[in-house]
């Protein structure tokens, strides 16, 4: 027994990717990309799933919550289910709108066990763990989206994403609790972390301060409607699903913000020239 005690006592976390002795969460960059991914959870109707995620998420090393409209939280159930991943719970942020859930992110993928109307770009959980290591690692923000209970992500919450995530179950059965789908991605997440650190300089260096973030795309996309609308090429009444193509189009490309200013630029004497006044070059 004093022995246990003794060896409890001497012992010291050594961080594997640093080698530096220190707190059990190091603060070296290999450590730190995991702090880039926040997981988002959308209306969730019961807490115990929100303290299941959380669980699930510390299990793997993510920490960032954000609740969009949960339906009851905090909550008694949703401690008892976090089981000790009480400070991812205590340090949940709780917002109104999928929007203020994304901003300063670069990277959304959502999650959805249903094929939709207008294909989007499709991933599975392996390629999604895979894509947040490598952006989070230069810096990029990146977000996992997940859906409610009952009725999962609308077309329009999935659109807001640059990629749709399918965990390949059972078509007959396919869809997950969501707690075990926040499970199976933050697991991907771990393994590409790992894998990533096992093999030095493995992983590519994107400059995320050069990337639009996802509120400057919300912003353009709606400069690029008003445009489109008022030289009569979107018909509000008939859409066509025009925006959401457009949308699926941009999110292909990562935006530099230097060429998002090009784009507002050529948006903002569009609609000049639809109002009739001067433009930009004198002539
Ligand atoms: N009935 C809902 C499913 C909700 S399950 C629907 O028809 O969409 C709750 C959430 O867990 C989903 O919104 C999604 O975020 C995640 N999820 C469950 N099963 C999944 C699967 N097979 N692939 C990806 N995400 C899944």
């Amino acid at each position: 027994m004093a022995a246990e005690v003794s060896h409890l006592l001497s012992w010291r976390y050594v961080c594997r990717f640093c080698k530096i002795e220190g707190p059990e969460s190091c603060i070296c960059e290999h450590n730190t990309l995991l702090q880039n991914i926040r997981v988002v959870l959308v209306n969730t109707s019961h807490p115990g799933n929100i303290g299941g995620a959380a669980r699930a998420m510390k299990n793997m090393g993510l920490s960032r919550l954000v609740l969009v409209q949960p339906k009851e939280f905090p909550a008694v159930d949703a401690s008892a289910r976090a089981s000790g991943a009480d400070d991812v719970l205590d340090n949940a942020q709780v917002v109104d709108s999928l929007e203020q859930a994304l901003v300063g992110c670069n990277l959304v993928m959502g999650t959805s066990a249903r094929e939709r109307s207008i294909p989007w770009p499709l991933i599975g959980p392996r390629e999604c763990g895979a894509k947040a290591v490598e952006h989070a690692n230069g810096g990029e923000e990146i977000a996992l989206v997940f859906g409610r209970e009952h009725a999962g992500l609308t077309n329009e919450e999935l659109q807001r994403c640059h990629f749709h995530v399918h965990i390949p179950s059972n078509p007959d059965f396919s869809s997950l609790n969501l707690a075990a789908a926040v499970q199976v991605l933050s697991y991907e997440v771990r393994m590409a972390w790992l894998a990533a650190g096992a093999v030095p300089g493995k992983v590519e260096k994107v400059d995320a301060s050069e990337l639009a973030t996802m509120d400057e795309m919300e912003l353009f996309y709606d400069h690029l409607e008003k445009t489109l609308v008022g030289i009569g090429f979107l018909d509000p009444e008939k859409p066509k699903h025009l925006m959401p193509r457009l949308r699926r189009l941009y999110g292909r490309v990562a935006v530099e913000r230097s060429e998002m200013s090009i784009l507002r630029g050529i948006l903002t004497e569009t609609q000049k020239v639809v109002r009739g006044e001067p433009h930009k070059r004198k002539d």
